[in-house]
């Protein structure tokens, strides 16, 4: 009898199992993408399209092109819940899928719940990016909230941005740590120091407590005035893990052994950031992660499906990152190193597009 395969997110590892589907197809497995947007937007060439170097089709993968390619269904819809014993998942409009085997690969989101009724606004999910960032950028005084690689990329497209098109104002940036926190201090001093140099204001060290529709608050009291908010201070979790009575870690990531496979289900996986490895509690929530558990991923479903022994998924001890910086310049980071040039940039232009062309 035929199986059902459930795929629920279109993240990074999941493009890679619907890939592997196109020449390997499995026998007797009828597999479904049930995804929110018709597309999936890729974040590494976000901080390019931003500055006007890409254009919109660059950043996307049309998931019904390469869903019919690999001969799965494809569902345009928002999984909100999920009964594991009963082996289903329910969505936004009230549909009901069973599944023999369900994966998860939703990424995160970023806004606090606490400032949902704000003016603040998230690019997450990740198909809200290009409307988001195209009315940013046109403000005078956007603030970003957030100091890690992606506000800090976000902050200096925009400036550059913003340069280029000739806007007044400047981007301020407000974090509650140092600028890349987690990263060696010389990364830290580095980046702080250009996004200085190329106009963003920053504020190390202060954590947003309000946000009101021409200012935002500090912890230390300060008022910083803005023309718009975006928030980009780390990933916080989808709620329906929390909600489905799975076990999640403090934070309401569903928590997943070295298998990829939840802790008590072995017919249910996850990857990317919606997931937290048991393992490797610490691990940060980046698509550099998610990009090889996808072969892990596709590898673990096979075996799975034809009841054969599972490969656990190791992390890399470091993970290269290459920030753009603007004007195609690239800061590279990779462990204790960081080198900041067009040659960096150059190597993130060519990572990007190759693995855009991989999954079209
Ligand atoms: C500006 C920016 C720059 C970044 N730069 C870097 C970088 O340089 N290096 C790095 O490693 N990381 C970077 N990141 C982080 C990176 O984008 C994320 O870690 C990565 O996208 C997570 O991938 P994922 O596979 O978990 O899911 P995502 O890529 O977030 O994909 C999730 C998918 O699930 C779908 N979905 C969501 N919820 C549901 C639901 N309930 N039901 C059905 N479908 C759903 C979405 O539509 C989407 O298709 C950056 C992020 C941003 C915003």
């Amino acid at each position: 009898m035929s199986k059902r395969l459930l795929l629920v997110g279109a993240g990074h590892a999941h493009l890679e199992v619907i890939r592997r589907l196109k020449s390997e197809a499995w026998v007797n497995v009828e597999v479904c993408l049930i995804s929110s947007s018709r597309y999936q937007y890729y974040s590494g060439m976000f901080s390019g399209f931003t500055e006007g170097l890409y254009s919109l089709e660059d950043t996307r993968v049309s998931l019904e092109k390469i869903t019919r390619e690999a001969r799965i269904h494809f569902i345009e819809k928002t999984v909100v819940s999920l009964r594991p014993k009963q082996k289903k998942v329910i969505c936004h409009d009230g549909s009901v899928y069973p599944f023999d085997v369900v994966s998860f690969d939703i990424g995160s989101q970023s806004l606090p719940k606490a400032f949902e009724h704000t003016v603040a606004r998230t690019i997450k999910p990740n198909y809200e990016f290009i409307s988001q960032i195209e009315e940013i950028r046109n403000t005078t005084h956007p603030l970003i909230v957030g100091g890690g690689a992606a506000g800090t990329e976000l902050a200096l497209s925009i400036q550059t941005y913003k340069e280029k098109n000739q806007i007044p104002g400047q981007v301020k940036l407000v974090t509650a740590e140092k600028v890349m926190n987690g990263f060696p201090k010389i990364v830290s001093t580095r980046l702080k120091s250009l996004l200085i140099k190329k106009g963003v204001q920053v504020w190390e060290d202060e954590s947003v407590e309000e946000i009101h529709d021409h200012y935002i608050v500090t912890n230390s009291g300060n008022k910083i005035r803005h023309t718009s908010v975006l928030w980009l201070g780390g990933a916080s979790a989808e709620p329906i893990f929390k909600r489905s009575g799975v076990e999640v870690d403090e934070k309401g990531f569903a928590l997943v052994r070295d298998t990829l496979q939840f802790q008590e289900y072995d017919y249910i996986f996850g990857s990317g950031d919606c997931i937290t490895l048991t393992a490797y509690p610490e691990l940060q929530k980046s698509g550099v992660y998610a990009v090889k558990q996808g072969p892990v991923l596709w590898n673990n479903l096979s075996q799975f499906l034809s009841g054969q022994p599972l490969q656990e998924y190791d992390p890399q001890k470091n993970a290269l990152y290459i920030l753009s910086t603007g004007k195609q310049q690239g800061f590279m980071v990779y462990g204790p190193l960081s080198h900041h040039s067009r040659q960096a940039w150059k190597l993130k232009n060519k990572i990007d597009r190759d693995f855009m062309a991989k999954y079209k």
